[in-house]
């Protein structure tokens, strides 16, 4: 009797082991990947948000939640010094992200001062934007930094006056039931197809004194363009929810 149990569980072991040796045991056909078309070259693939396509800024209001009066004209929007930021009015969690950018030809003002924007994730966490060719500033304030939390891994900036790509993929904080942040935000960003920032963890929100500070908040909440005075244009901005 005992012997027959462990003919048949050596049986069972034998089996399983045979069937592990098939190519088919470790193929997945569910689920299948929705099929999407490329863009071309930097278009928005098939699947995309289009947050501004060149025309207008009807996905955009300004803090108040109302019109957003930042210039649009040749295709791009250009930073309205003293008009304040712009937010998409939708919300987003996690995101791939396409936004290009382009500092002033007329090179004015150095430091911070030359071409300050920025793109805020969740209105909060800041990827700086600014001419930073061949001007120098805090190294965790320059172009493609997380602004005074992560320095960029090169500097792969363009000449001022030349369009700029960023391409990011965000993942958006987890907070726990009781009002925590239980999982930091992540960001990854390639500057003109290098990566710059590699799956970093976003340690609160962007501050200018002082540390960041986790923070509670939506799920999803809007994008948001700086305005720090400088004639910053964006262009073929574009983003896919995760
Ligand atoms: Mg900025």
């Amino acid at each position: 009797m005992r012997t027959s149990i462990l003919l048949s569980i050596f049986m069972m072991i034998m089996t399983c082991a045979q069937a592990q040796k098939t190519p088919e045991t470790t193929e997945l056909w569910e689920p299948v990947p929705p099929v999407i078309t490329p863009g071309e070259g930097y278009a928005a693939p098939s699947d995309a948000i289009i947050l501004f396509d060149g025309k207008n800024l009807d996905e955009w209001t300004n803090a108040k939640g109302e019109l957003a009066d930042w210039i649009v004209a040749e295709g791009c929007v250009t930073v309205k010094a003293g008009a304040g930021i712009i937010k998409t009015r939708r919300g987003f969690g996690d995101c791939q992200l396409h936004i290009e950018w382009r500092t002033p030809a007329e090179v004015k003002g150095d430091g911070q001062g030359r071409g300050n924007s920025g793109v805020f994730l969740q209105e909060r966490y800041e990827l700086q934007v600014l001419d930073s060719y061949d001007n120098k500033t805090y190294s965790n304030g320059q172009a493609g930094s997380i602004y005074k939390q992560s320095i960029p891994l090169v500097n792969v900036c363009k000449k001022p006056g030349e369009w700029q790509v960023y391409d990011i993929i965000y993942t958006a904080p987890r907070f726990s039931e009781n009002g925590r942040v239980a999982v930091p935000g992540r960001i990854t960003v390639l500057q003109n197809g290098v990566l710059i920032q590699h799956n970093v963890e976003i340690r609160g929100t962007t501050e200018y004194i002082g540390s960041p500070i986790p923070e509670v908040h939506g799920t999803k909440e809007p994008l948001t363009l700086q305005d720090h005075g400088n004639p910053v244009s964006y262009r073929n901005i574009w983003i896919r929810e995760l």
